[in-house]
């Protein structure tokens, strides 16, 4: 690891090992580079999961689903509390390796993305022990209705590479929780965190229950998305990725669950406390390299307040720590590969091809080893440019200058995507007005990006339709039944 930029004193050991049907295995299919993307080195080699193996683990799911279906929510529950006391008492190693594998500062991985994951299985362990529904009676004379909620079977779950364990976590537990079993795929950049948890997984649950196959999106992920014995899909990645799925489940017609892509409005008003949206999008516009759904990536500034926003918001934008070889110093990580900094790279410079758009700060690959771009802000843009109306998944934000509140909100709603938007105001009233108009899967009032497990994260329109975190999720991942009991005894 000589030059890298962020030591890991103490790196575990990278585990290469599938998990099928109980069994720790190695793939049998095409080898895959895992890169550092601080660095650009190569950390290890995994072999993805053959045809036969995906197959393998498909019926090792249905097997194990009439068994892992019939556990009462207290069992299952215990299993889901074990999980997130193997995960806590294995966190430091955990976070070296998605902080490897994703780039992000280890202490960021650590305090954040562990401290989540760990919540997320222990709020699901509770939270499918008191599940509310409707009330059961007699709805026609003599017969007494009820409903159950029951599990949907062998759930294919795709993940992206952003938060690779949390977003396992969003995943696993409450399906588990709903009485599922699964396949679960994580990203092909970043499969190290979930394969170290693998052993725990497999000493923890009865064999099949939960199975991981490591492979790319056109092979394992199509292969999962077309079998016959899934019974739903649950994706976390881009839109073209879940329109895809769409059309793959249709021939089977499988349950899905989608959460795809975002451009998040910010609506600054000039009532706003500027301090508060500086360091608010200063750390929620650029967190986790801006490779976040939820990014508070484009900014409406009232008139009023405009100038002076971009003005000290570009001055904070840039002091953005980056790439320090101390990892206690650094605010933000790498893009998670060449391709996507270029990407990024040919967003940006399309836009300041565009004589309006203004460059205040960064604009430009980071010059030295892995794959960093600077923290980037762009004013002038305005509501049709590609800039703002595509997802950039990078360290970029625009500022949009508009006169009229009503026009903000609907620039706001002008856009294909529909998961996470906020409002800067002092004046409560007008934030509720504005929040109740917006049409976005969450609004944040004063605030951007906080998540808590209680309550629902998922979009509208082409940011998808399911919901990850809460009871709601539990709700996606069980379906409603109606059972009807005749009763001809007279009392
Ligand atoms: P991606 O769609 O390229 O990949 C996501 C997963 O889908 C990967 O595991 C990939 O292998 C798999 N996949 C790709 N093609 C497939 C196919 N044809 N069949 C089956 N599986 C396939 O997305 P990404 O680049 O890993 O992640 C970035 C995207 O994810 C962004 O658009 C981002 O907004 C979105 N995202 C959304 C949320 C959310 O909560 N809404 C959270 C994180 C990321």
């Amino acid at each position: 690891m000589a030059g890298a930029p962020t030591p890991h004193s103490a790196t575990p050991q990278l585990l290469t090992s599938l998990l099928i049907d109980g069994e720790l295995v190695a793939g049998q299919g095409f080898v895959e580079l895992i890169l550092n993307p601080a660095t650009g080195e190569v950390l290890t080699h995994i072999a993805e999961a053959s045809t036969e193996q995906v197959e393998q683990a498909i019926l090792a799911a249905h097997r194990a689903f009439t068994g892992w279906s019939r556990t009462t929510p207290q069992q299952r529950a215990n299993l889901l509390l074990g999980i997130a006391d193997a995960i806590e008492r294995n966190a430091d190693a955990l976070a070296t390796l998605e902080s490897l594998n994703c780039g992000k500062p280890l202490h960021l991985a650590r305090q954040d993305d562990l401290s989540a994951t760990v919540d997320v299985f222990r709020f699901f362990a509770g939270a499918v022990r008191c599940q509310t529904g409707q009330l059961s009676g007699e709805y026609l004379p003599g017969y007494t209705s009820m409903v159950r909620r029951d599990p949907i079977g062998v759930v294919a779950s795709i993940a992206p590479w952003n938060y690779p364990i949390m977003m396992a976590a969003w995943k696993i537990a409450p399906a588990l929780a709903a009485g599922n079993t699964l396949v679960f795929k994580p990203s092909e950049h970043t499969p190290l965190s979930i394969l170290a948890l693998a052993p725990m997984l497999a000493q923890l649950l009865p064999a099949g229950v939960i199975n991981i196959v490591c492979g790319g999106g056109e092979g394992v992920g199509s292969h999962l998305v077309s079998h016959p014995k899934v019974r739903m899909v649950s994706l976390t990645g881009d839109i073209v990725t879940g329109q895809k799925i769409l059309q793959a489940a249709a021939r089977t017609l499988k349950r899905t669950h989608l959460e795809l892509g975002g451009k998040a409005p910010v609506i600054v008003c000039n009532d706003a406390d500027i301090a508060a949206v500086i360091e608010g999008v200063r750390t929620y516009g650029y967190y986790n390299a801006g490779q976040d759904c939820t990014a508070a990536c484009r900014i409406y500034a009232q008139a009023g307040i405009h100038d002076t926003l971009v003005a000290e918001l570009g001055a904070a934008v840039s002091s953005l720590r980056f790439a320090s070889k101390r990892d206690a110093d650094n605010e933000i990580g790498p893009l998670i590969s060449t391709r996507q900094r270029d990407r990024v790279a040919s967003f940006v410079e399309r836009a300041l091809s565009q004589p309006h758009i203004e460059r205040i700060t960064g604009a430009a690959v980071h010059s030295g080893p892995g794959f960093f771009y600077q923290p980037t802000l762009l004013a002038g843009c305005k509501q049709g440019d590609e800039i703002v109306q595509r997802e950039v998944f990078g360290p970029v934000v625009t500022v949009t200058r508009f006169d009229e509140l009503s026009q903000a909100v609907d620039w706001a709603n002008d856009s294909e995507y529909g998961l996470a938007s906020s409002i800067w105001t002092q004046n409560l009233d007008k934030a509720m007005q504005v929040a109740a108009r917006l049409q976005y899967g969450c609004t944040w009032i004063n605030s951007h990006f906080m998540l808590v497990s209680e309550m629902p994260h998922g979009g509208l329109k082409r940011s998808g339709y399911g919901k990850d975190l809460s009871s709601d999720s539990l709700q996606d991942y069980s379906v409603v039944r109606h059972i009807m009991a005749r009763s001809s005894y007279e009392l």
